[in-house]
């Protein structure tokens, strides 16, 4: 799950971490109070949306234009026309896609002066299932080209869960980032409160680009990024309670209420699996053929008839979607249950597109006699290639 930036300063300030004086907005009327009460002289208005980018971006509307969704703020009328600019409007960044994302809620922040932007992050590495933290003298709107065309500029180090975060980790982060004296001490401070932060919340990444010394010599985060591991969730109400659902996806929501695993996606196929493997394995032989998935779908071991009829129905919503694939392996899942929930979903919101189904496993004839009971205009499938090959023709009109 994901947050906003002003959510994971707030955060983040609750474990010591500095971060500047803010008020985050959402409505243009707002802006004024807010920059007053941050005082000035210099503001930061900031569009607040689950993308990076935002400082590069462009909006779509002419009256902010080009001008980027970060913007540097010299009086409290320039705080409101960018607020008035950007609230609404539509940002597009490297992030979001040609599609963009709108802006309804703005981050007012107290303007630093930078010395100099450094790079911050950390991530559950998996290849040696401990907290890393991936750094670099050099932070700031341009770090994917600093990856690309200098990599040994990057730094990693990772921390032994057995131990903890130890003083030394704090020496090794402030001479990979360059900082000597009170600079090195506060970033040996700043290691432990942002890995006591990232254990305590169950993040699986966290980044702070940039992260700045300003020109009276002290670290402050200027941006944060944070993201929390789904399946712990349930032990962080507080967390659950940033959730901002305009930022996702419907089809998402929908599934979720319904605890379905399922992942929306550019392409045509719609897929109905069961099992995590099985749906992966699905995706790459429609990919194989030719062609894309539109969605990665587990209905999971058990599912029940409502959750089948509730997750065709998802699949059938989606526009972008010109042939469904079910493809079921009934173990713990039964294909008659199968069978009833996608009749169930079709009486109910009709079929335009061609169906293909492969079902193999628990009840499996009785499965199939269901749905040539049905009426149906099925396409019957033997197995995982024959079904792949026999969607994606159908969706290509042969
Ligand atoms: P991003 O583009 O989405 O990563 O947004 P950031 O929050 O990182 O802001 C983009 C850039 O705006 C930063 O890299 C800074 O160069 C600049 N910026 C952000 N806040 C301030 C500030 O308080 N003062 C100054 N001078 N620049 C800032
Ligand atoms: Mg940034």
């Amino acid at each position: 799950m994901n947050i906003h930036e002003y959510q994971a300063k707030a955060v983040l300030k609750t474990f010591g971490v500095p971060v500047s004086r803010g008020v985050a907005i959402f409505k243009p009327e707002e802006a004024a109070a807010a920059a007053k009460e941050l005082g000035g002289p210099l503001w930061v208005v900031k569009s607040q949306i689950h993308a990076g980018g935002r400082g590069k971006g462009k909006f779509k509307e002419p009256a902010a234009g080009d001008k980027g969704g970060v913007r540097l703020a010299k009086s409290v009328e320039e705080v409101e026309t960018y607020a008035a600019q950007m609230l609404g409007n539509t940002l597009v960044t490297v992030q979001t896609g040609p599609a963009g994302k709108v802006v309804h809620r703005l981050y007012i922040e107290e303007g630093s002066d930078i010395e100099k932007e450094l790079y911050l992050s950390m991530l559950v590495d998996r290849s040696t299932s401990r907290i890393a933290f991936v750094v670099s003298t050099e932070g700031g709107m341009d770090i994917e080209a600093v990856a690309h065309d200098t990599p040994e500029k990057i730094v990693s180090f990772s921390i032994d869960p057995a131990t903890g975060i130890m003083p030394h980790h704090g020496r090794t982060l402030a001479r990979a980032l360059g900082l000597k004296g009170d600079l090195a001490k506060q970033a040996g401070e700043l290691a432990t409160q942002l890995y006591t932060a990232f254990v305590a919340k169950d993040m699986t990444m966290l980044e702070i680009n940039p992260l700045i010394v300003t020109k009276d010599g002290k670290l402050r985060c200027l941006d944060a990024k944070i993201a929390f591991e789904g399946n712990s969730l349930y032990r962080h109400p507080d967390v659950v309670a940033l959730r901002d659902l305009t930022e996702e996806d419907e089809k998402e929501i929908e599934a979720s209420k319904y605890d379905l695993s399922y992942v929306a996606l550019d392409g045509t196929i719609g897929c109905m699996v069961n099992g995590a493997g099985l749906a992966m394995a699905t995706m790459d032989i429609i990919k194989l053929y030719g062609e894309e998935p539109a969605n990665f779908l587990d209905v999971g071991g058990g599912a029940s008839k409502e959750k089948v009829t509730a997750a065709f129905k998802i699949i059938t919503a989606d526009p972008n979607v010109k042939g469904i694939l079910i493809n079921i392996f009934g173990g713990i899942m039964k294909c008659d249950v199968l069978a009833e929930g996608v009749i169930a979903a079709v009486k109910e919101v009709g079929l335009n597109v061609p169906l293909v189904v492969r079902l193999e496993g628990t009840n499996v004839e009785k499965g199939k006699a269901i749905i040539n009971a049905s009426g149906l205009n099925v396409i019957s499938a033997d197995d995982l290639d024959d079904a792949a090959q026999k969607i994606v023709s159908a969706v290509r009109g042969k």
